[in-house]
């Protein structure tokens, strides 16, 4: 399952720089496509929120 991005998220772009495959998207709050995520968990390594989290 892919990772997720709660509200939490605070828009800052460190994750979707961190993506090896691009798969986040910029918004009000970012947003992953489950259809490109590789499950590496690169993002939520990253998110100075602790706002990702993997998926069920
Ligand atoms: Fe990208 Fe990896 Fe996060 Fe999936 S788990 S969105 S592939 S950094």
């Amino acid at each position: 399952m892919a990772y997720k991005i709660t509200d939490k998220c605070v828009a800052c772009g460190t994750c979707a720089d961190a993506c090896p495959v691009g798969a986040i998207s910029a918004g009000d709050i970012y947003s992953i496509n489950p259809d490109s995520c590789v499950d590496c968990g690169t993002c939520a390594g990253v998110c100075p929120q602790e706002a990702i989290v993997p998926g069920e």
